[in-house]
């Protein structure tokens, strides 16, 4: 039986200063204790980058209700499973390997691990404010995980290292948002945390931190929460329905971030009640 299972999102800016920080250290500190740790990681930035290099400059379309996502078509996609499941997963693999941790890079096509559903039509917010409908191109909704190849790896000691990309019905590459890949994750294996960690100590609001709420609290206040943070508090309410007992959402360019969020030195904790 697996005691503890922590699933921790990275952010783009934490992935990019993860060299410079103790992450590695904070993980190797939850399997020394044999609990658990699966990692997802984000990193739209080095996408948009690395698009703009080959000559595809990155669209981004807000839909009504705030969230803001890269309008990914055929190209984009294969752009961003380069970047993401290429460039950034391995970079993350190999520091952690050269920290002594078993890492594993994955991405959701590596075993089947994450099956979505391409989504056919979104809708957006143009200039003028006026909803639009638009192709859904090559993004997806996460349907089902394989929880037993999570299990095996996690069973035998390894660290899954994993990547936002979903596989569709007809095997395409699909873009899944990291945040709602690390809640459907953390649902799925019954985690005991989601730990989302971003460039932020929280969840902000009228200014200051909040340090806990309800999922009824946090509902109430979804008009107020801005683009990139309203993505975490969807994803950590999702979690919690899910069954996750506590998500959390933290800074990860502070001290050991891991062990601050679960042990509620930093950031906003959501829970069912
Ligand atoms: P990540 O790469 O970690 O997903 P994002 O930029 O997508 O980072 O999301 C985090 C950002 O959300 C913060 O840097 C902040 O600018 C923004 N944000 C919007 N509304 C809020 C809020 N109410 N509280 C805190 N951060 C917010
Ligand atoms: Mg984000």
């Amino acid at each position: 039986m697996i005691k503890m299972v922590v699933v921790v999102k990275i952010g783009g800016n934490v992935a990019k200063e993860i060299e410079n920080s103790d992450i590695a250290l904070d993980v190797k500190s939850f399997l020394s204790r044999n609990q658990k740790i699966i990692l997802v990681h984000g990193g739209g930035a080095e996408v948009t980058r690395v698009a703009s290099m080959l000559g595809k400059e990155q669209k981004f379309v807000v839909s009504p209700g705030g969230f803001r996502s890269r309008y990914t078509d055929k190209e984009t996609v294969e752009i961003f499973a380069m970047v993401m499941a290429g460039k950034i997963n391995k970079q993350i693999v190999a520091l952690l390997q050269k920290e002594g941790i078993p890492a594993v890079g994955l991405c959701g096509l590596d075993g089947g691990l994450i099956r979505a559903e391409r989504k056919k039509k979104i809708i957006m917010v143009d200039e003028r404010g006026r909803k639009r409908v638009i192709d859904g191109g090559y993004t997806g909704k996460i349907n089902s995980v394989n929880a037993d190849l999570l299990n095996l790896l996690l069973s035998h000691g390894y660290l899954p290292v994993i990547a936002p990309l979903a596989m569709g019905d007809e095997y395409e590459f699909l873009n899944v948002d990291a945040d709602r890949t690390a809640a459907y994750l953390a649902g799925t294996v019954k985690a005991e945390r989601l730990v989302l960690l971003t460039d932020v100590d929280g969840l902000i609001l009228d200014g200051k931190i909040q340090p806990k709420l309800s999922l009824s609290e946090v509902e109430r206040i979804l008009p107020k929460i801005g683009p990139g943070m309203i993505t975490k508090v969807y994803a950590a309410i999702e979690a919690v329905k899910m069954g996750v007992p506590e998500a959390i959402i933290s800074n990860g360019l502070r001290k050991l971030p891991i062990s601050s969020a679960v042990n509620h030195e930093c950031g906003t904790v959501i829970t069912g009640e």
